[in-house]
């Protein structure tokens, strides 16, 4: 779940001891094992409803809580957000396609910590380019990551992002929509914007937990609420993507707590589903 944008003026970060930093692991492997659950299930005819109930079910069954259920009132355990809507869709009835892509978002609370990852998944008739739009987001999350170092700047991650998909790709990059800290509660401070420039904004320093969550649309940057007061959707009504991983800032080399890993797996098992990473 991204945050809505608002602005970081005096406002406090929670660094994490290296206790904590665990715990926040432990939920994010809760929310890892959720999203390759739900990879595993993702089939044409199936709905955002069932794939909700299978994640609730399975986050119970390891512990956990979802954390969305209830966040100022979200209906869901999932973030289940289809095509031109970007994040926040709320799961329902319809029945998923065969060239439809699906961002899923999931958060966990567990032992009082949070987790936070997200994913867009391509069933097996998506084509070009909105492929390619995948993979260049999905690329444009470890560009963001590879910032998230002790002494740069969240801008320093900003800027990875947004260059990579607006300068050398021309895809438009969600302003109204943010990443964030990320510990005992959902969302912390700093704010992480997908879009900035280097050397700009609150340092970061070891310790920090920070969601990273690029939003990128293949057509213009401009997005829209829907009347439910949560789906975001783009404005022209072209996809979007929406990859995310919560991570800890360190010396040298970012400490990514959530694990893509798992669903990467099971989209290979999956004969419905498509493999998005980028090409190397
Ligand atoms: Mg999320
Ligand atoms: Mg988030």
């Amino acid at each position: 779940m991204g945050l809505f944008a608002t602005g970081n003026e005096g406002k406090r970060f929670f660094y994490k001891t290296a206790a904590e930093i665990e715990l926040l692991r432990n939920a994010n492997l809760v929310v890892s094992k959720t999203l390759a659950h739900v990879a595993s299930i993702l089939k044409p005819g199936i709905t955002g409803l069932e794939i909700d109930k299978a994640a609730e079910e399975f986050i119970g069954d390891h512990g956990g809580r979802p954390a969305f259920k209830g966040y100022h009132g979200f209906p869901a355990s999932l973030c289940v957000s289809y095509n031109d809507i970007v994040v926040h869709g709320i799961p329902s009835k319809r029945e998923f396609k065969e060239n439809d892509i699906v961002s899923v978002d999931c958060g966990v609370e567990l032992e009082g910590f949070y987790g936070d990852a997200a994913f867009t998944f391509a069933f097996q008739d998506v084509e070009e380019p909105v492929l390619e739009l995948l993979r260049v987001t999905y690329a444009s999350l470890y560009l963001g990551i590879e910032q998230a170092v002790h002494g740069k700047r969240i801008g320093d991650i900003s800027a990875a992002v947004q260059d990579y998909c607006e300068r050398k790709h021309p895809y438009g990059v969600v302003r109204d929509l943010v990443g964030h800290g990320v510990g005992r509660s959902l969302h912390e401070d700093p704010e992480v914007p997908n879009y900035g420039k280097r050397g700009k904004g609150p340092l970061i320093m070891e310790g920090l937990a920070l969601a990273i969550e690029p939003m990128v649309n293949l057509g213009k940057k401009e997005v829209h609420q829907a009347d439910d007061g949560w789906t975001i959707h783009t404005r022209d009504r072209m996809p979007s993507a929406h990859f995310e991983h919560s991570v800890v800032v360190k010396k040298g080399k970012a400490d990514i707590l959530s694990d893509h890993a798992y669903l990467l797996d099971e989209i290979k098992n999956n004969p419905n589903l498509q493999e998005v990473l980028p090409k190397s």
